[in-house]
């Protein structure tokens, strides 16, 4: 029709179509579904076309729907369950389209998941991934698994940091195994986020150059000078701490724009004046050796990386002066805030209130 533009669209890949009856259509994209009546079936199987509209006459281009059928396609497309198609001459990835092009083959379901949350960006966010640089300082039951989370899920580089050997008590299921006790630590995390993900990187930076994030996976307090090092380097760093029956993950300190490690002691402290002192005799270890679930183990592993890639991908992750507790045998997540302390010295102060 002269004066209209050309509207040549496809079905989001993360989306999927259902029909409800001959005339209305039902588009999921993750957890979000719309119901769309009157759409002709030409205009729907135009959408599953994988060509442009201008290489596949025999689908018919979807100028010729009428008014109706544009307003909802537009309005589909505006809302992510349709994406407007690319010129294949340009492309890069499948059919010539690098929205739908993972980094690795092996990231192809993460891409798909990503695109749910994220649309048209969603392979930039992976391929932003393989840029950033992870490091899981201390030797909880969880760190080598996170490593292996993160790496799994695109993560360019991940190293592992602590001196020790393996203990026993440290195998864990998509990190260290019962054969490893004994070995290096780091070599043989190194080699759990290998079998995840052999492309990973798990060289540690040069001396100087700063990760993207450091993840403390210490069950002890976390002692002042390690603190005070990672403020001095600017360094961003996600505590994720593991008991006998609680896994607590967070806050994500980013030095000088939230709460810290601090702040949380000093809040600890309001609430119970011995709690300095306590929280020297928790560095001591355990008489009779760690505790831990391992299911519960499991859990805030996931959780642990689920906030750690909501942060490197530019989102707003809830561990942010707060943190994500499982207190067994409840199921539930509880939140928790911890808003910059006013005693504290670390300048959290820009995002308070
Ligand atoms: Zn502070």
């Amino acid at each position: 029709m002269p004066g209209k533009t050309t509207l040549d669209v496809m079905l989001s890949p993360a989306a999927r179509l259902l029909w409800r009856a001959a005339d209305v259509v039902q588009l999921e994209l993750g957890g979000r579904a719309v119901l769309v009546e009157g759409l002709d079936p030409a205009t729907v199987r135009r959408l599953f076309s994988p060509r442009p509209a201008t290489a596949d006459a025999s689908a018919g281009p979807l100028d010729g729907t009428d008014d109706t059928s544009r307003h909802s396609l537009t309005s589909l497309t505006e809302a992510g369950y349709l994406w407007p198609r690319t010129d294949p001459a340009v492309g890069t990835g499948a059919d010539g389209d690098a929205r739908l092009a993972p980094p690795q083959p092996r990231l192809a379901a993460e891409l798909a998941a990503l695109t749910a949350q994220h649309g048209q960006r969603a392979a930039e966010l992976l391929n932003a991934r393989r840029h950033c640089v992870v490091a899981i300082h201390g030797a909880g039951r969880v760190a080598a698994h996170v490593a292996a989370v993160l790496a799994s899920a695109g993560i360019g580089r991940v190293h592992l940091v602590d001196a020790d050997d393996v203990r026993l008590h440290q195998a864990t299921p998509g990190g260290l195994g019962p054969a490893d006790e004994g070995r290096r630590f780091v070599t043989a995390a190194n080699a759990a986020v290998q079998r995840a993900a052999p492309d990973t990187n798990t060289t540690p930076l040069p001396m100087g150059e700063r990760p993207d994030l450091v993840v403390l996976a210490v069950d002890e307090p976390v002692d002042g000078d390690r603190r005070g090092a990672l403020h001095a380097r600017e360094c961003a760093h996600l505590a994720v701490r593991l008991g006998a029956d609680h896994g607590v993950v967070g806050p994500l300190v980013i030095p000088g724009l939230t709460s810290c490690l601090q702040c949380a002691d000093l809040h600890r402290r309001d609430r119970d004046p011995a709690w300095t002192a306590l929280a020297v005799q928790l560095t001591v270890a355990r008489r009779h050796g760690a505790a831990s679930d391992v299911a519960l183990a499991t859990v805030i592993a996931g959780i642990a990386a689920l906030q750690a890639l909501a942060f490197l991908d530019g989102g707003e992750p809830a561990v942010i002066e707060g943190t994500l507790e499982l207190q067994l045998p409840d199921w539930r997540i509880r939140r928790r805030s911890w808003p910059v302390h006013p005693d504290c010295d670390c300048s959290g102060g820009a995002t308070a209130q």
